[in-house]
């Protein structure tokens, strides 16, 4: 598949011809976090896991999530998946695409160095990129998702990058040159004093450093506008906006003489942030300041039917859809919203709650743990 420019893209039309794309029939699981070893099979529309307190839930969605995405959605490390005192996880998992099957596989080894992590497709090995271009994507929805709106600038900058990286190997190739070199260029502020040499020294990176910025910038600004043109849920309507710390050559000039002095670059896309707002009749509303509770959990949910609309834009694919113990936190109105939308999609939810499934009107397998 050729590398996906957001721009060209987003200028399709919406397609209506959606193919359901891939349905997850059955997970097998070793040394996976909590599990040692596990088969589960998986319901063709909703499957709700239930479960006492940690019991595995989570890791079991994490595990779908894993073999679909390649990494786990909660760990800072890649060896915190693989249960404590084993050396190797493996996952697999056998998908159904249109009348046949596929069988997906993740095995990640421990070594001294770190780790090693190989893929396979119908036991053919992969590199990352063609794997990821195979599996299906999963829509994860957790109630720690609320850090995009309360949490610090970094958090969502971290939501952006990864969704765009999935998306754009390009932005997530620049992305890492970017950090690479901002460490660089830092460390001439911290080992030359003379301006004119450090001017000097600067040049290289200057340009190299506003070209990778440059190309960031513009896909964050893409994704944002895509946002914008997709701006309500339930009646609501949302705006967001995108607060570019841009890296050119005239802000540079400006910083410069305060960049001697902090010692560090201080412009760029690591400033970038995202504000959200309601659309109200008058004015906007800053809902990571003013908004309830329930009002930012209602703008997730804003931006995560967007990231499916994205999906489907692009791949005219379903994704799988991962809900974690979501409904604790939701009133009966927005439960009734979230089951409505899950109708059409393979949905796999964790619960410890009996009584959600009285709300359910489709049919739906059951996990017990
Ligand atoms: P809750 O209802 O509280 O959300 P849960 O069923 O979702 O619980 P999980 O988050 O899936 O529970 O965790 C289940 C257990 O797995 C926990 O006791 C956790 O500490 C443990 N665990 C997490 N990572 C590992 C690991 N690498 N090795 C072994 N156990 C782990
Ligand atoms: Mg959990």
């Amino acid at each position: 598949m050729p590398v996906i420019h957001l721009k060209a893209r987003l200028s399709l039309p919406r397609q209506t011809a959606l193919s359901i794309g891939m349905v997850l029939k059955k997970i097998v699981i070793a040394n996976f976090r909590n599990f040692s070893h596990a088969v589960f099979p998986f319901g063709e529309s909703l499957t709700v896991i239930i479960g006492l307190n940690a019991k595995g839930k989570t890791n079991l969605l994490e595990s779908i999530y894993f073999i679909c995405h390649g990494s786990g959605f909660r760990e800072s490390k890649e060896e915190e998946l693989v249960t404590i005192g084993e050396k190797m996880l493996r996952v697999q998992a056998r998908f159904r695409k249109a009348d046949h099957h596929v069988d997906f596989q993740i095995v990640v080894k421990k070594n001294d160095h770190g780790f090693t992590k190989v893929f396979t497709i119908n036991k053919t090995p992969k590199k990352y990129f063609s794997y990821s271009r195979e599996t299906t994507r999963a829509v994860l929805f957790s109630p720690e998702q609320i850090t995009l709106m309360i949490g610090p600038p970094e958090s969502r900058r971290e939501y952006f990058n990864k969704l765009i990286s999935f998306y754009d190997p390009e932005y997530k190739k620049r992305l890492i040159n970017y950090e690479s070199a901002l460490r660089k260029r830092n460390k001439l502020f911290e080992q030359i004093v003379d301006p004119e040499k450090l001017q000097e020294e600067l040049v290289f990176w200057n340009e190299y450093l506003e070209e990778q910025a440059t190309y960031i910038t513009l896909k964050r600004k893409e994704y944002a506008d895509f946002l914008n043109a997709h701006p309500t849920v339930d009646e609501k309507s949302f705006k967001i906006e995108y607060l570019a710390d841009e890296f050119t050559k005239t802000r540079l000039k400006e910083s410069f003489e305060n960049e001697r002095r902090y010692r560090r670059t201080l412009i760029g896309p690591q400033k970038d942030d995202f504000c959200i707002y309601a659309k109200e009749v008058k004015s906007l509303k800053n809902l990571h300041h003013f908004g309830s509770r329930s009002e930012q959990r209602l703008t997730i949910f804003w931006l995560k039917l967007n990231e499916i609309n994205y999906y489907r834009l692009i791949f005219s694919q379903k994704p799988i859809l991962l809900l974690d113990d979501i409904f604790s936190e939701l009133d009966h109105h927005n439960k009734t919203l979230v089951l409505k939308l899950i109708g059409g999609y393979q949905t796999v939810m964790t619960t410890t709650e009996t009584e959600v499934l009285e709300m359910i009107d489709n049919p739906y397998s059951i996990i017990r743990l």
